[in-house]
């Protein structure tokens, strides 16, 4: 399988060298020449595999030449120890058009994150194999991307991680899963922003004498390595539907920001994948809603909310998106929807007050655009990306005490150690 630049598609690059790259020269993003589809008999078989087998068979089709057999069934099983249920809420008939949600948030961070962050650092400590230097990559967080990329790497053989983020700007909870872990894992505590945390590590990455001294790069949320594994859960749960009940259309509502995600939806429903339509479920940072609905695509700055994983004006992966479909065709696989705050934390209350059950605020902005959207005769599934206690100021005022998850429990029961520096580089270079 071979890769391009969504930006020059002269030069093909192996699955490896897009991985350990992350963005192409001249900024493109790496895509496949095509999306691959599933061996012939997998795609009827979805839904009765497990989920390491549904990741293999997934994965598969864009690493063979890059990832051996056998090699890739133990990164699978490495990174996915967890699994992604699906839930039903209420009635599964799908006259009433039957709802579900989908938990991502069973990995060591409780969000979906956790499945590409694991898999990429097990795919960069592969293609790193024969280098006899730790590779040293250097992320900047403004919180949530932190935990996820620390505990995908952590204890990877041959890989070190530094993650910058702003001093006294991220949660208690953010700040023991960045700077908890130690051993691999080193925290730097910014005295300043999230854009100085960025700089800093843009002018890292750029400068040239370091870069002899050091094999640095990047864990960029862009990359190609994160973006396939999230096609997993997609297939895994959409044979499962279609085995419940084959005659009804598989509806996703993927809560977007930069657009990863519902790009590997795309993918997995490219590859064979039994679902017949997504819908895009943005926060007012409607940028992509609003090209669906016909109009241009206009970046724009972001605006804060309280599904801030979600706050992006600019989303990243629309290139990829229209590097593979036409607008028509984007338009006619997913509708959009744009919810508000207040909308949000409605779906909170009464997702609780029916079902007892709790939505983060990002699963809440999805399930709000289902009830908008929904007609009869379609199963329809909410992704949540995150688990409820890790909003808990936004979602105990709805509906009362969260518990913490094992997981995020165990982050809290760490102390935090982190090196405090600067907003200068020269510190940075220092602490390097
Ligand atoms: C990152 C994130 C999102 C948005 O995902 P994209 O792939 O950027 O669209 C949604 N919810 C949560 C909890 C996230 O962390």
């Amino acid at each position: 399988m071979r890769f391009y630049s969504t930006r020059n598609r002269s030069e093909p690059y192996g699955f490896a060298e897009a991985v350990v790259r992350g963005l192409a020269p001249g900024g493109g993003l790496f895509v496949p020449e095509e999306i691959p589809r599933f061996r012939s008999g997998v795609a009827a078989s979805l839904g009765s595999m497990n989920f390491q087998d549904v990741a293999y068979e997934t994965i598969r089709p864009f690493t063979a030449d890059d990832i051996p057999d056998a090699k890739l069934t133990d990164m699978v099983c490495e990174a996915f120890t967890f699994d992604a249920p699906l839930v039903l809420l209420g009635d599964s008939s799908p006259d009433t058009g039957g709802r579900f949600v989908l938990e991502l948030f069973h990995g060591p961070t409780a969000a979906f994150k956790d499945f590409g962050a694991r898999f990429m650092a097990r795919a960069f400590a592969y293609f790193r194999r024969n280098e006899n230097r730790p590779l040293k990559i250097l992320v900047a967080t403004s919180g949530d991307t932190g935990g996820a990329v620390a505990s995908g790497f952590y204890q990877v053989e041959g890989i070190d991680v530094t993650i910058l983020y702003p001093k006294g700007r991220v949660t208690a909870l953010q700040e023991r899963q960045i700077a908890g872990l130690g051993g691999n894992i080193n925290a730097i505590a910014v005295e300043g922003s999230f854009d100085d945390c960025q700089r800093l590590v843009k002018t890292a990455l750029g400068d040239v004498e370091l870069n002899k001294r050091l094999a640095l790069s990047s864990a960029n949320s862009i990359n190609i390595a994160r973006l396939v594994p999230q096609a997993v859960y997609y297939a895994s749960a959409a044979g499962a539907l279609k085995r419940r009940c084959a005659a009804s259309p598989r509806v996703f509502c993927v809560p977007s920001g930069n657009l990863g995600n519902l790009t590997a939806g795309m993918y997995a429903a490219k590859m064979g994948a039994p679902v017949d339509l997504f819908i895009a479920a943005s926060n007012i940072n409607k940028t992509f809603p609003e090209y669906l609905a016909g109009g241009g695509y206009r970046p724009r700055e972001s605006l804060a909310t309280i599904s801030n994983a979600m706050d992006v004006g600019a989303p990243s992966n629309f290139e990829r998106l229209s590097s593979h479909w036409t607008a028509d065709e984007l338009r006619r696989l997913i509708l959009g929807a744009s919810v508000s705050d207040d909308d949000t934390r409605a779906a909170i209350a009464e997702v609780y007050g029916e079902y007892g059950y709790v939505l983060d605020p990002h699963g809440a902005v999805g399930w709000q655009a289902i009830t908008r959207l929904r007609g009869k005769n379609a199963l329809y599934t909410a992704l949540a990306t995150a688990h409820p206690a890790k909003f808990a100021h936004v979602v105990e005022p709805l509906v009362g005490p969260v518990k913490l998850p094992p997981c995020l429990e165990e982050a809290m029961r760490k102390p935090a150690h982190s090196v405090t520096i600067a907003s200068e580089y020269g510190e940075l270079k220092a602490v390097l």
